[in-house]
């Protein structure tokens, strides 16, 4: 049999396959990248119009000091993105701004909440954090079920949805609880441990965060993108835009190859990025217990509304985002400008509010939105000089009750799956990242990379 033309075909050409092509192409492989779309990049992207530079989707990278992203350009970027630090999240509740507890002592003063909602959500938290230490399984029960049993304000209902909505894609009764308290600092993510210590160690976090590694890349987003691009050396590499990856040529259950809408191109390693769901459409020899786990994953699409502003508001005047839940559509935003004044005009600004899609009717979601937004900051109105929607799905999965994400490494030998249904941990970029580490783990197991 003739050679494979390449050592590794990476499907998608959003961050987290250039972040494998990246990887690859510097552990010395002939790398193949084919993207569907005429553009790389996918979720991680900034365009202009009318001089206004419009990311898709508001976005705030989290675990710049030490988190999987920063592992991967420490090691293999040549170019690296410049961040500036997000300082905070606020909570917005009528004509109060008030920051995100993060800890127990912040949430004492957070009195946006009234006092014994306060003191109760505290002890809905610990509640859950010590029944997990009696029972493995007490996490996954959903936010919901551990605050079900206090009488709390409907004030203090909205905010605890419109969090859960945030961090998982979902409400609070489809989001299991580990989700809430890691997702927001209160405890680690991802890890194992069930020791004594573990727990706690997950006690004191509530006391203590380490919660501020946060940043916006200046320039937009496309930045993170544009830094893998140019870190990638030109020689083997090659980039297919416009092209759709059909079907796996799969032998004995191993990888040889891959079919497009345009050609075949043969290799023994093949690194997926599109949505795992979509794998049966690629090949029909999964088991029909794996594709039923794939069936049961849930994602959520999103609106953004960017609103160019003829001059910058008081009201959204800091350095943070902010989450607006008076509403039944609460939204989270960023006045990304604030951050890279080269994003808007000058002297003028630019916001992005994000609300997660709950109707078939988009028109009349966004109609909410706008709403939303107008109640919150009824000044912005009239100031607005620019309109800009998008629709998006900011993670390929929702984390909610019962679901399991597969493994980067798939039943087929050879084929890697990376991005953000693959890997439970944090939120988006970071997510999308910790997945191409893990599947890096498996190819060094399996001797593909050294
Ligand atoms: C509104 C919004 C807000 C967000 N906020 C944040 C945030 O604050 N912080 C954060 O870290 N992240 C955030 N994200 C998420 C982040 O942008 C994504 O997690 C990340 O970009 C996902 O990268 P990916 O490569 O895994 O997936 P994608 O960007 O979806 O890339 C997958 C690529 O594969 C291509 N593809 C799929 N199937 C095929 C096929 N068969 N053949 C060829 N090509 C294919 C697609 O066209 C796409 O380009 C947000 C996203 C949105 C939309």
């Amino acid at each position: 049999m003739t050679k494979p033309k390449y050592d590794a075909i990476i499907i998608g050409g959003g961050i987290s396959g250039l972040l494998a092509a990246l990887v690859l192409r510097k552990e010395g492989k002939k790398v193949l990248v084919i993207e569907k779309s005429d553009y790389l990049g996918g979720n991680c992207r900034t365009y202009e119009i009318n001089g206004y530079h419009m990311d898709t989707g508001p976005h705030a990278i989290t675990g710049l000091l030490n988190g999987p992203l920063k592992i991967l350009m420490d090691e293999y970027f040549s170019v690296v993105p410049k961040f500036t630090p997000i300082k905070s999240y606020y909570a917005r509740w009528q004509k109060k701004l008030q920051e995100i507890p993060l800890t127990l002592l912040q949430l004492s003063y957070f009195d946006i909440l009234s006092k014994k909602d306060r003191a109760l959500l505290a002890g809905a938290m610990m509640d859950a954090v010590a029944k997990s230490s009696i029972n493995k399984n007490a996490l996954e029960k959903s936010v919901y079920d551990y605050i079900k049993k206090y009488n709390f304000s409907a004030k203090s209902i909205k905010f605890i949805d419109a969090i859960s909505y945030f961090l998982s894609g979902k409400s609070m009764k489809e989001t299991p609880s580990w989700r809430m308290l890691g997702g927001s600092g209160y405890v680690d993510e991802g890890k194992n441990d069930k020791s004594v210590e573990s727990h706690i160690k997950k006690i004191i976090k509530f006391a203590k965060h380490d919660y501020n590694s946060q940043g916006y890349p200046l320039g937009g987003i496309q930045n993170i993108t544009s830094s893998i691009l140019n870190s990638i050396p030109k020689n083997k590499v090659s980039f297919k835009t416009n092209e759709k990856a059909t079907r796996f040529i799969v032998k004995n259950n191993r990888i040889k190859g891959v079919k497009t809408d345009k050609g075949t191109y043969y290799g023994n390693t093949v690194v997926y990025s599109g949505f795992v769901k979509d794998l049966p459409d690629l090949t029909d020899k999964l088991s029909a217990e794996y594709k039923s786990e794939l069936k049961k994953i849930k994602q959520t699409k999103s609106a953004t509304l960017w609103l160019g502003l003829k001059k910058k508001i008081p009201e959204l005047s800091y350095l943070g985002s902010e989450v607006y839940f008076d509403t039944n559509t609460p939204y989270w935003a960023i006045p990304v400008s604030n951050f890279d004044s080269n994003l808007a005009p000058k002297n003028r600004q630019l916001v992005g509010f994000t609300t997660v899609i709950k109707e078939d009717d988009f028109e009349k979601q966004l109609n909410k939105l706008k709403h939303s937004i107008f109640t919150a900051l009824p000044n912005i109105k009239k100031n607005i000089e620019f309109e800009h929607t998008q629709v998006t799905i900011p993670e390929k999965a929702a984390i909610t009750i019962g679901v399991k994400f597969p493994s980067p490494k798939s039943p087929i030998k050879g084929l890697y799956l990376v991005g953000t249904d693959t890997d439970v941990r944090s939120m988006g970029v970071t997510r999308a990242s910790y997945s191409v580490l893990e599947a890096l783990r498996f190819m060094k197991e399996d001797g593909v990379i050294r």
